[in-house]
């Protein structure tokens, strides 16, 4: 089992979200859990709320692949959504961060080759509720 607290350092204030993030880091196939802990520009970190630009949860880096930050940005509120919400959104952003924010496959729109590729994990799309 790859050791996953360094990448969750910035989480230490939000225990919640943590525990739902490590919950995720441990579903995930071996091979992801693998590319995250081997790079060392991969990290997990809070929402940066920007007033009038409101939330940026994923930053993509110009440059080839391989090159820049891979930074999955996290909102705090996925601390008190349902657990099913908040495990579905981190397992999206973690197929982001796997596919380089890039198509999978033959699925070209960059979020449904996230939802594609995290369903493939067990995290679907909750039903819409409230
Ligand atoms: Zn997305």
């Amino acid at each position: 089992m790859p050791i996953f607290s360094s990448l969750i350092i910035e989480l230490a204030d939000f225990p919640e979200l943590r525990e739902r993030v490590l919950s995720v880091l441990h579903a995930i196939p071996a091979h992801v859990q693998q590319d995250f802990v081997e790079d060392p520009r991969f990290r997990v970190t809070i929402d940066n709320f920007v007033p009038g630009q409101g939330w940026t949860l994923w930053m993509p880096t110009p440059g080839p692949i391989g090159s820049g930050t891979r930074c999955v940005v996290l909102r705090t509120k996925l601390s008190h959504c349902s657990e099913a919400f908040a495990h579905y959104v981190i397992a999206h952003e973690f197929a982001h961060a796997f596919l380089r924010n890039g198509p999978w496959g033959e699925i070209l729109d960059v979020e449904e080759a996230a939802d594609a590729l995290a369903a493939t994990w067990g995290f679907l799309r909750p039903p819409i509720s409230g």
